[in-house]
């Protein structure tokens, strides 16, 4: 309970007791009016401090003036005791024949020492001749011819002595009187006394007012201004602020209304800054400040408000579409991250510009952008979105004077049939988009629960591909290569095997590497198998070479995440030297897409292969769409022609076109042809035509492992003697 709450407690309690009179319970309650109570004067220092001040001043002043005033007081009071005694002498002196008698009687002497003040006296004749002493004796005298002496005082105070003359008595003679002065003494004393109480009530008294009128105007503001202050640094945004029950118009009513303004203007601003501060905080949270569009978090939270809320019609779905920027990264990483935000910038326009107004657009990731989509009866469905994206993006940006063809894929899942929750929805729309990508590209995929499937294959893949690792279940398989003019077997191609033990009657079952190792790129997992079957593919090869088969060299597939990620010459020239393999009989075969990571980087590396002594061969060339400039930068030694080209070559055209350039164009560049996918005589006979160099395919022998490829090498080299060629045409 407040000190406030127990006096207006005990206020209550004495009113119905009643026993207070009516000017107490005004005093009390205009004491309880104020915003202070009565103790606090008691415990305010400033107030002391001023209260003692003026209460030693008013003690001194007034102690001065005592001390001045005593002495006339006394002197006052001595005056008194002589005219007192003047009178009792006057009225006992009697007028007698001659100077020589006393003109006292010895009756009227003893009635005048009994009844006055008197003590003693020494009567003197005009010529200051002593005529009679009565009592106690005197301590003046009169000298003959000298002015009468001065008052005298005994060094107790106690006896006071005067000469009165005979002018003041009108007699003839000079009396000498000594008077008892105790009451003289007495009255000073008291005259002190009295006037030290006075002093001290009236130095209360005005020290009790200056109290109350210090604690009215000046303690009272200035513990209201404290209160004030206090408040506004306890909670400087929500000040509690207190006005004074009367304004005062002196300086303190001045410095409090200019604290008052100072406290409210600083909460303001502080309202101010923090709304401000929120603000920005809310836009570091919700968006993305390269586009200005909602963030990841931004657009999970709408969709989780949206399905939580059932903030749908009834024949109303959500739409919900992932957008990648195709090849991105290849253009951050050629033309520079400057470049790339403005393609962001752009694109994010774009999209905002395909959208139906109540779409959600938002920037989840570095180039990819979610959005949802309403769909029903009065709203576009996705398939037509997806079409006024792929329209928007048509056009080329311009950016510094450059124009970007900017391509997207873009993956869609719809709610409430794709998930039945925000998380899952967006996930499916980023696996519809996996597929995009998969399947080219600059396409659009909708969610279906086969992509669901596939992701957990892949995760089951992934996990069994571990454990292949670790079991040994990978082995290398020889793909045979021929010179096309002489028939020579002059390469093979190592390529890995997957057989998977299972519980069919086979026991077991071979993975594509198309379908593996895309999955061990992804995780990472490729570098441990690529350096796998690199040692093998070299040791093997040195096996056969000391074992007495001709030489010929060995193409290992090398993959970009173990080109861009490991440190490949390092292990290219370690396995060289460990198992003792002559450079030159290995060829490493790279794709396109590993140029396009990181060109200065592949150019730097593929140099330092090539000064290793080893072969290099431009894998699948003619799928990517590396610039043909590009390839006069590459120290390669080999095109290989994709099987695709090959495969169509005799029923369409385009490949054909394609198979004819790629030759002349490695011919004049320097560099040798090889076509992979030669499956038939016609394939063989259309390539010798246009003077391809070296083929591989199923013409000859499907892939082998090492233990059979020594039988075919002799094999055939027994039928090339025999026949003088590769292929004998029917
Ligand atoms: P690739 O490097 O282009 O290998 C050639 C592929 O074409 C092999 O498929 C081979 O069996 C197949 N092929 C060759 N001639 C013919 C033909 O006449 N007809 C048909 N239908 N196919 C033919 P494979 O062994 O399934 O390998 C597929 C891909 O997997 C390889 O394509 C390569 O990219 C990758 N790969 C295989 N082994 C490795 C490896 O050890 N490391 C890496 N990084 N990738 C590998
Ligand atoms: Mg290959
Ligand atoms: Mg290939």
């Amino acid at each position: 309970m407040s000190e406030t709450d127990q006096q207006n407690g005990s206020r209550l309690q004495t009113d119905r007791a009643g026993g207070r009179k009516p000017w107490s319970r005004w005093l009390r309650s205009w004491l309880m009016s104020h915003d202070y109570v009565p103790t606090h004067i008691w415990k305010s220092s400033i107030s002391w401090r001023i209260t003692m001040a003026v209460f030693l001043t008013l003690l001194l002043v007034e102690t001065v003036s005592l001390i001045l005033t005593v002495p006339s007081y006394e002197a006052e009071q001595l005056a008194g005791l002589r005219a007192e005694a003047r009178t009792a002498l006057v009225f006992s002196l009697q007028k007698t024949k001659g100077q020589l008698f006393s003109p006292l009687t010895k009756d009227a002497a003893t009635r005048l020492l009994g009844n006055s003040k008197i003590e003693g006296l020494t009567v003197y004749g005009l010529d200051d001749s002593v005529i009679q002493s009565y009592g106690a004796p005197t301590f003046l005298q009169l000298m003959p011819n000298r002015n009468p002496p001065a008052d005298f005082r005994s060094a107790d105070n106690s006896h006071y002595e005067t000469v009165f003359m005979a002018s003041e008595l009108g007699h003839p003679y000079n009396i000498v009187v000594r008077m008892s002065a105790t009451t003289v003494e007495a009255r000073v004393i008291e005259y002190i006394h009295q006037s030290l109480w006075i002093m001290f009530i009236m130095s209360a008294l005005v020290t009790s007012v200056l109290m109350l009128v210090l604690s009215m105007w000046l303690l009272e503001p200035i513990i209201l201004l404290r209160n004030n202050l206090l408040g506004a640094a306890k909670n400087p945004e929500k000040p509690e602020i207190k006005n004074l029950r009367k304004e005062l118009h002196d300086e303190i009513g001045i410095t409090i209304r200019v604290a008052n303004d100072l406290i409210r203007q600083n909460a303001s601003s502080l309202k101010r800054l923090r709304a401000q501060a929120e603000d920005k905080i809310h836009k570091l949270a919700y968006f993305d400040s390269l586009t200005g569009l909602p963030n990841r978090t931004y657009f999970l939270e709408q969709l989780e408000d949206i399905i939580r809320n059932k903030a749908l019609g009834e024949s109303e779905t959500l739409a919900v579409m992932a957008v990648d920027i195709d090849h991105f990264k290849d253009i951050n990483d050629t033309m520079g991250h400057e470049i790339g935000d403005k393609l962001l910038e752009a694109v994010g326009k774009r999209l905002v510009k395909a959208l139906p107004d109540r779409a959600v657009i938002a920037r989840a990731s570095a180039d990819e952008f979610t959005i949802m989509a309403v769909m029903g009866a009065d709203h576009p469905g996705s398939a037509t979105i997806a079409d006024k994206i792929f329209s928007v993006m048509a056009e080329p940006v311009s950016i510094m004077q450059e124009n970007f063809q900017v391509r997207v894929s873009i993956g869609v899942s719809h709610y409430p049939s794709d998930g039945d929750n925000a998380r899952a929805i967006l996930k499916n729309a980023d696996i519809s988009l996996n597929r995009a990508k998969e399947d080219g590209r600059d396409t659009v995929r909708y969610y279906s629960q086969a992509f669901d499937e596939a992701v957990h294959y892949r995760f089951q893949m992934l996990r069994d591909l571990r454990n292949a690792v670790n079991r040994k279940e990978l082995q290398v398989y020889y793909h045979p290569q021929f010179e096309l003019k002489t028939g020579k077997m002059v390469g093979a191609e190592a390529l890995l095997r997957w057989w998977l033990p299972d519980n069919s009657k086979e026991g077991g079952q071979f993975i594509s590497p198309t379908e593996f190792i895309p999955v061990a790129e992804q995780a990472g997992l490729i570098v441990p198998i690529g350096e796998y079957v690199l040692r093998t593919a070299c040791e093997t090869n040195k096996m056969w070479q000391d074992k007495g088969l001709p030489p010929f060299r060995i193409a290992v597939n090398i993959s970009g995440v173990q080109f861009h990620r490991g440190d490949i010459v390092g292990l290219v020239d370690s396995v060289l030297k460990e198992t003792g393999l002559a450079p030159r009989w290995l060829e490493l075969e790279v794709t396109e897409s590993v140029f396009m990571e990181n060109m200065q980087a592949a150019i730097d590396i593929l140099h330092e292969l090539h000064s290793l002594g080893v072969e290099l061969a431009v894998d699948d060339f003619g799928t990517g769409y590396s610039s043909l400039s590009y390839l006069r930068q590459f120290p390669i030694d080999r095109l290989k022609i994709d099987q695709s080209f090959i495969r169509n070559a005799l029923v369409n055209v385009d490949d054909k076109m394609i198979t004819r350039t790629i030759i002349t164009l490695g011919h004049s560049l320097d560099l040798k042809v090889i076509a992979e996918g030669v499956e038939t005589v016609e394939h063989e006979k259309f390539l010798r035509e246009l003077g391809c160099d070296e083929v591989q395919g199923f013409k000859y022998t499907q892939p082998i492992p090492a233990e059979k490829l020594e039988g075919f090498v002799v094999e055939h080299n027994r039928q090339l003697a025999k026949n003088g060629t590769l292929s004998v045409v029917e």
